[in-house]
């Protein structure tokens, strides 16, 4: 019998969870604000969807939207504001940036201590040691799927497709620190079917339609898939689906899978830096 994960209830939860915890906030509330450079479509609707998100769990959001012709002084020039805004506990640059503008030196820009998605060089350099103070929203929602799922990580042979910086190595070394023996994949990579048929949880963040084939699969491993690719017919994962479940033993959907739980986690993220950014400051 094959787990299809409900990607949006397990975000609600999630949410749920986390307006309990703001509402014990007596009244002070964290603020996120995600900034847009360029009018990409679908960051367009991300950011909606993230700031849909924070309304409904009783956070504050706020939208920059900056030309694409945006140059990287002037973009690094409104972080700096942001960082200095005492009512602002979270920033988000929405990724992709147009080709101009340099994205370490805007990593390199955001508060440390703001970066709720886990940019900035200090946070990466805590994630690679495995002592993360915040962890990358996608890679964090992954690992709460597999856990509320009972899905053993210790010890595990996981193989993960994809090797970007924002999925795929951060998710690989989150495996990692939980004692998973982890393969990662990529483009230039050999025999791939052969390597994922070796994985029992396999994780696919590539951006490729239906490129994990269901004969990729071992039989009762867990499938999670990341890719959102929009075709005409809506949108698609990495993983045949059809062809995958028969053979998983859980699998994320898309939509629906993980998607919602990314949001669920920047949520997360926005209030855990609004309770490091207040306990600092009470104790300064
Ligand atoms: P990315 O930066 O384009 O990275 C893609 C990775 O896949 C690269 O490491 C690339 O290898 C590898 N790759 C490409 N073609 C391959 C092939 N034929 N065989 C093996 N590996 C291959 O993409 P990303 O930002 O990580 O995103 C991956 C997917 O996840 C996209 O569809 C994106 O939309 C989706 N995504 C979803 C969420 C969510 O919340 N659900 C969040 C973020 C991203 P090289 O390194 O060798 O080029």
């Amino acid at each position: 019998m094959t787990t299809v994960i409900d990607g949006r209830k397990l975000a609600l939860d999630l949410r749920s969870e986390i307006a309990e915890r703001v509402s014990k906030l007596r009244g002070r509330i964290p603020k996120l604000v995600a900034v847009i450079v360029g009018d990409d479509t679908a960051s367009q609707v991300y950011v909606r969807g993230k700031r849909r998100a924070c309304e409904r769990a009783g956070l504050a959001s706020e939208q920059i939207d900056l030309p694409a012709e945006t140059e990287t002084p002037e973009l690094l020039s409104r972080i700096a504001a942001l960082n200095r805004d005492p009512e602002v506990h979270g920033i988000l640059v929405q990724l992709p940036l147009p080709p101009g503008i340099d994205p370490y030196a805007v990593a390199r820009a955001i508060d440390p201590a703001k970066d709720v998605d886990c940019l900035h060089p200090e946070n990466v350099g805590r994630l690679v040691q495995g002592n993360p103070h915040v962890k990358p929203c996608t890679a964090a929602g992954v690992i709460e799927i597999l856990d509320r799922h009972d899905v053993p990580i210790e010890g595990s042979r996981a193989v993960v497709i994809g090797r970007s910086e924002i999925v795929g190595k951060p998710l690989s070394l989150l495996l990692l620190h939980r004692h998973a023996t982890v393969t990662i994949c990529h483009s230039r990579t050999r025999d791939l079917p052969e390597i994922a048929r070796s994985a029992e949880i396999l994780i696919a963040a590539v951006g490729q339609p239906r490129m994990v084939e269901g004969s990729w699969i071992q039989d009762g491993a867990a499938v999670i898939d990341i890719g959102v690719n929009r075709l005409e017919e809506g949108l698609v994962g990495d993983v045949d689906f059809d062809a995958a479940s028969a053979r998983a033993s859980l699998i994320t959907p898309v939509p629906g899978g993980v998607g919602p739980l990314t949001i669920a986690m920047l949520l997360r993220n926005t209030v855990e830096a609004f309770e490091r950014i207040e306990t600092a400051a009470s104790t300064a």
